[in-house]
């Protein structure tokens, strides 16, 4: 008998301490718009740091929103990781995210690359130049994005479609900058420049000028850096547009991340989005995919800070969203298709 009564209070001395290791086990569990090869380097970084498991799933941006809202309570994502200050300003309006206080953050973090009620915060910055042909431009008949439009540049154009969100984003900022009227004008002025349809992504875009179909496009950075660094020689250069005193800088976009309106592991999700805010994380979460640190005080890695340095828009990235719509339609209108 009182060996049996021995046994189940070893039992249950064991259940509770498992028990309470289980609820001391801390986690955070991500929906990522970014690739597996992106960020488990960081996850894994940040478990070997803080102890804390990060679960993560990885989709598009558009599924992995949708599924958010459809889980709505009953979702097991803290973190929601995407790209494009368009799809987490929707996120946002979506009522996906929730406001976030944290002075690590607001010190990391500029605000021009935020969101302005705190619900999402950039963590990296990819800019939208122009990418020229080595063989056939000289860079000093470059200036600005506006002058791609000019008869020069007729039949010399190649531009990915207007569907992409990258383009939507650049559209809805230029529509901040220059209002509906004159960003009309520019667009139209691209579509009559071009030498072709538009591609269905950047790197197509670039494949295009290098085999001479036409001379110059706009990409994202590392696009770029990824096409160089399969072909060193690839006859292409990026060009920072808009650097002199009268403009406002090269385009710049975010990929980012925000707190899940329902997340359960709320305090360890704001952890964790101020450790990705963090200089070594910076580096880890920019340089994987050769774009810029968000955090002003962390350097590009060396590969990126040879394209050289340039003034950025300062238009904060918010206007990506809340013009997106005018954008797409203004894209329509202008015939870019
Ligand atoms: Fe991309």
């Amino acid at each position: 008998m009182k060996k049996r009564y021995l046994i189940a209070a070893v039992l249950a001395v064991i259940l509770t301490v498992v028990g309470a290791a289980q609820s001391f086990a801390k986690e955070v569990v991500v929906y990522s718009a970014r690739k597996d090869h992106l960020i488990k380097p960081l996850f894994d970084e940040y478990k070997k740091e803080t102890g804390v498991e990060v679960k993560y799933i990885t989709g598009k941006a558009t599924p992995l929103m949708q599924r958010l809202k459809s889980e709505g309570k009953n979702t097991p994502a803290d973190l929601l990781i995407t790209v494009d200050a368009g799809n987490l300003w929707n996120a946002a309006n979506e009522g996906l995210l929730q406001q976030v206080n944290s002075e690590v953050l607001d010190q990391n973090i500029p605000k021009h690359l935020r969101d302005k009620n705190n619900q999402w915060f950039g963590l990296s910055v990819r800019a939208r130049t122009i990418v020229y042909s080595t063989d056939r431009v000289n860079p000093s008949d470059l200036s600005t994005y506006e002058d791609l439009g000019t008869d020069k540049w007729k039949g010399r154009l190649c531009l990915r479609t207007s569907k992409k969100v990258y383009n939507q984003s650049l559209v809805a900022m230029f529509i901040s900058e220059y209002g509906e009227k004159k960003t009309e004008g520019i667009v139209k002025s691209w579509v009559n420049n071009l030498a072709t349809a538009p591609f269905s992504n950047d790197t197509k875009v670039m494949k295009a000028i290098s085999a001479g179909q036409c001379d110059a496009g706009i990409v994202n950075t590392y696009y770029y850096g990824r096409l160089l660094k399969k072909d060193a020689a690839t006859p292409l250069a990026l060009f920072w547009p808009n650097q002199d005193g009268m403009n406002q800088g090269v385009h710049v976009n975010v990929s980012g991340a925000g707190v899940t309106k329902y997340a359960k592991n709320k305090d360890e999700a704001i952890k964790l989005l101020e450790w990705l805010s963090s200089e070594k994380a910076q580096n880890l979460f920019a340089d994987s995919n050769m774009e810029y640190p968000a955090n002003p005080g962390v350097k590009p890695h060396a590969y990126v800070a040879a394209w050289g340095d340039f003034k950025q828009n300062m238009i904060n990235v918010n206007k990506a969203g809340e013009l997106q719509k005018a954008a797409v339609m203004l894209m329509d209108r202008a015939g870019y298709r």
